[in-house]
């Protein structure tokens, strides 16, 4: 509960920080989208991973409040790309607690709006364990968002209690398969057929497919030869501070060739 009060706290005080991993697409050779991830030093503790806070937050109710502020910054921070020529989709991870919540597409729209971004620029990340929480609930909030243009991603899948027949109803535009099969891709057969496997079966239905813990040049050899749509991963770029984002966009080929402007704005 104390940790509760210091997380409300550093969200009023805004320290809070974002830290974004840059995902590329394998067809254009550019980057095509950013995955936001939420920092938090806390004053006495330190760092304190998402993986443990988040789930807190989820049981508290500050989850709320945890998604406003990085729907908030991360909206900021895309316009901000935006008016440098980087011409980027967001994506952003939402919890099974927003999908409870009638008011959720609302404040998107309230985000969207406030930074004049695109809908189509905005992905909401959801695990497939969240969604099947409540699922009546969350096919009316997504297909609601999915209504405003926003895109939605199904996060870690092949590791929740996926429902393919559920999943299929739902306004999907993306599956991310979770890291820990594309990790061990290299070493573990099983995982790389797993990997292929998936990849051909998201295509048949449809949809775009993301690989993330992409680590190696191996796997991300592999991952290409598979026909995968994105990669995302350590082999490519760490989650970044906004600064060293823009600094790494400035410098590597993905990120020149995402340039759309012309020339840069001062
Ligand atoms: P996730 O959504 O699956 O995010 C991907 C995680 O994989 C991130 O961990 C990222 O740093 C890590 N990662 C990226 N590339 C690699 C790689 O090549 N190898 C390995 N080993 N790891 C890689 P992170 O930032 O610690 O976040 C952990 C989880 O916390 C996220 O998993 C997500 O579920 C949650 N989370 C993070 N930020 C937010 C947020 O703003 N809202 C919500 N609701 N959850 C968040
Ligand atoms: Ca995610
Ligand atoms: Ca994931």
């Amino acid at each position: 509960l104390t940790l509760m009060g210091d997380l409300r706290k550093a969200i009023d005080e805004d320290l809070l920080e974002l830290y974004f991993q840059p995902q590329i697409c394998c067809k254009e050779n550019k980057v095509t989208g950013i995955e936001a991830l939420l920092r938090w030093n806390h004053i006495q503790h330190g760092f304190i991973p998402p993986d443990e806070f988040i789930p807190i937050a989820e049981k508290t109710g500050v989850i709320n409040l945890v998604t406003e502020w990085v729907l908030d910054k991360a909206l900021e921070k895309i316009s901000e790309l935006s008016q440098q020529g980087y011409n980027i989709a967001i994506a952003v991870n939402i919890s099974a607690v927003n999908l409870r919540e009638k008011q959720f597409p609302t404040l998107v729209l309230a985000a969207l709006t406030k930074y004049r971004v695109s809908p189509h620029l905005l992905v909401l990340e959801v695990t497939e364990t969240a969604m099947m929480e409540d699922p009546e609930n969350a096919m009316l909030i997504l297909t609601t968002l999915n209504h405003l243009g926003v895109r939605l991603s199904i996060d870690d899948f092949g590791t929740g209690h996926s429902s393919l027949a559920y999943i299929k109803k739902l306004p999907v535009h993306e599956i991310k398969i979770d890291r820990s099969f594309v990790m061990d891709m290299d070493d573990d057969g099983d995982d790389s057929i797993i990997v292929k496997t998936t990849v051909n079966m998201c295509h048949d239905l449809g949809y775009q497919v993301v690989a993330e813990g992409v680590e190696t040049s191996g796997s991300s050899d592999s991952l290409r030869a598979m026909g995968c749509d994105f990669l995302q991963g350590y082999y490519l770029a760490r989650p970044l501070p906004f600064s060293d984002l823009v600094s790494w966009l400035d410098e590597s080929p993905w990120g020149e060739n995402t340039k759309t402007g012309l020339t840069k704005m001062q």
